[in-house]
């Protein structure tokens, strides 16, 4: 959450920053901001995208070699010009980005106001340049010292860059908890949340560590901690494209990412379906193997659409590796008193590698002793930098904040890993290991076939464009899909969805149903089936909406249903990752017609970085 952009060089910045905001802008945007250094600092700041910031600021001095941007994801105050980044101290002499929440600001407010200090936004980052100021003026030896006697002061996540009057060639910037990338150019620098921005001009970076602060001039960078320890710089190269953060000719970044699926799914095999599809070796999970074929029980962890995955993963793991699985919301797990010891395997399941509960529940797992693992998208991270081994996703960047194609990558990835345990533990003999092995890797020409129905899937949507409310059922692995469909429609097109495992229903939710309420059924030919058609029934007799995923070819359903999307015949392990592109490209088409920012949508962002 939050898009953090810096230059320092011999360019001018302007053009950098703001190209850098509209690649991060899917972090966040509630406001943007700039501010430039030159014979003082000039900051610009305004309520909306980044957009909107380019039109306040035409016209207006926008010289400056170093400079600093922001894109917000509002925690402390509404989203307004005064509450946007960057913010000025006092004094006029710190300019400051920050992407966290200062949890003690509260305190660190009233002392500093006992001191004269006033503020202008209700930002706990407004606190935090005031904060340095007054460390500048009460002992601190320099720029880069009042630093960091304020961030030892500080209690809470930031990723930030601040800049100063008093020493106009330096810029500082410092992280715990939220992501911060270093770009090295030709005697330039650049920063920023994540390695977006900085692709198109560099493919060296760094990536800072908590406490680590990095005080950065023209062609030459000091990396140490905010307790003033030495760090020795790491520098590694990007494997990312240019290529594959734009839009490619979607009109949506969501819409490409969908249709990505058959090569992202293809990424995430590659290298790991070996011997002519006869085993699958996961690299990252070399050294833990042995012991997790062991575990007493796997707990997984993630939030949002990686809890789903995480769902689907429960399944397939205590149904082909017989391993007891447990699932945890991130921000749960944290905050109760679980039962977790040496004998435990935690798999943490996020996109970002960022996400603050996750994050902050596999720290509490490591503490107790478990061995951590970290399913991620986002190389060089900061779930797989603290996990004890993983596995990458290789979806590719994720731009759209509707998650898509990273969900079907994990689901993949923990597909791959319940193989590899079932066969180790000799749950799966050979010949139904080598089945399944085939069964996931046609899934890719399959989810191609899916994606010809667009046009169609875009009629069905015309018909349901006004509900106001959904349902969405599904048995067995599909009820994760149920959960995912109808998270997607309520995220983006804003109309209130449910998901239920389909026998849940008559337990409350079938009195919601009557001839205004479509109910998204997930029926493809599994050993469910039978089931699930009488759960139809039970709707159609209620005067439903009955919207199906059903198995190519399914007449019994389709003379019930009122609308049918169809996916091939797939091994019913695997069906999760068919069945969901319809209700994906149903979401996406609902919330078009709503005239909603599917890229964007309100009061979201992409890479939830706080708690
Ligand atoms: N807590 C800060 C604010 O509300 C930063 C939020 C962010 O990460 O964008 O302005």
């Amino acid at each position: 959450m939050c898009g953090i952009v810096g230059y320092i060089g011999n360019q001018d910045a302007y053009p950098i920053l703001i190209k850098g905001l509209k690649r991060l802008e899917y972090r966040g945007y509630d406001s943007a901001g700039v501010a430039l250094l030159k014979d003082g600092v000039n900051v610009y700041k305004k309520r909306g995208k980044v957009a909107d910031l380019e039109r306040h600021i035409a016209n207006k001095d926008v010289g400056g070699t170093i400079g600093i941007g922001h894109t917000r994801w509002a925690t402390h105050g509404e989203p307004n010009d005064t509450n946007a980044h960057p913010h000025r101290s006092m004094d006029g002499k710190f300019v400051l980005i920050h992407n966290g929440i200062i949890e003690n600001y509260g305190r660190l407010k009233k002392t500093l106001e006992e001191n004269g200090y006033t503020f202008t936004s209700e930002t706990d980052t407004e606190v935090l340049a005031n904060l340095i100021s007054y460390m500048y003026d009460h002992g601190a030896t320099s720029f880069e010292n009042a630093v960091q006697l304020a961030l030892k002061k500080v209690i809470g996540a930031y990723g930030l860059v601040v800049l100063s009057t008093e020493e106009p060639d330096v810029l500082i910037a410092a992280r715990k908890g939220s992501p911060l990338v270093i770009g090295i150019g030709k005697g330039e620098y650049f920063l920023a949340s994540d390695a977006t921005p900085i692709v198109e001009h560099t493919n060296s970076v760094i990536y800072l560590s908590d406490d680590d602060m990095a005080i950065i001039k023209k062609g030459q960078l000091t990396l140490k901690t905010i307790f003033d320890k030495t760090q020795e710089p790491v520098v590694q190269e990007l494997d990312l494209d240019v290529g594959e953060i734009d839009k490619n000719g979607f009109d949506h970044f969501m819409l490409k990412e969908i249709f990505e699926q058959p090569r992202s799914i293809l990424d995430t095999f590659r290298g790991r379906v070996a011997k002519d599809n006869k085993e699958i070796v996961l690299g990252g999970l070399y050294k833990v193997i042995d012991d997790l074929v062991q575990a007493r029980r796997i707990l997984i962890v993630g939030c949002g659409t990686s809890w789903h995955a995480g769902l689907v993963g429960e399944y397939l793991i205590e149904d082909i590796a017989r391993i007891p699985v447990e699932v945890e919301y991130g921000s749960e797990f944290r905050y109760r008193n679980p039962v977790i010891g040496k004998e435990d395997f935690v798999i943490a399941i996020s996109q970002s590698g960022e996400t603050a509960d996750t994050l902050a529940a596999i720290r509490m797992a490591k503490e107790a002793g478990a061995t951590v693992l970290g399913i991620c998208n986002v190389v060089g991270s900061s779930i797989p930098r603290e996990t004890h081994a993983g596995v990458y996703t290789h979806a590719g960047p994720e731009i759209g904040v509707a998650s898509t194609k990273a969900f079907t990558a994990q689901v993949t990835v923990l597909a791959m890993m319940a193989m590899v345990l079932g066969n180790k533990k000799g749950h799966l003999s050979t010949e139904r290991y080598n089945e399944l092995i085939n069964d996931l890797t046609v899934i890719p020409s399959k989810i191609e076939k899916i994606l010809q129905q667009n046009d169609k899937i875009k009629e069905i949507a015309k018909v349901y464009k006004d509900a106001n409310n959904a349902i969405y059922l599904g048995r067995g692995y599909l009820f994760p899909v149920a959960l995912e469909g109808a998270l997607k429609l309520k995220e983006i097109s804003y109309i209130h969805a449910e998901g239920y495992p389909a026998a849940e229903m008559k337990h409350g939710p079938i009195a919601l149903i009557d001839e205004n309420m479509p109910v998204i059924v997930i029926a493809t030919k599994d050993k469910s089936y039978d089931k699930i058609v009488s759960n139809i029934q039970e709707v159609k007799a209620r005067s439903g909406k009955v919207i199906a995923v059903v198995t190519e070819g399914d007449e019994v359903i389709r003379n019930m249903a009122d609308h049918v999307m169809e996916v091939p015949d797939s091994c019913e392990m695997f069906s999760v990752l068919t069945t969901v592109i319809p209700l994906q490209l149903l979401s996406y088409h609902i919330a078009l017609m709503r005239n909603c920012n599917v890229d964007q949508p309100r009061n979201l962002a992409k890479s939830v970085t706080v708690e």
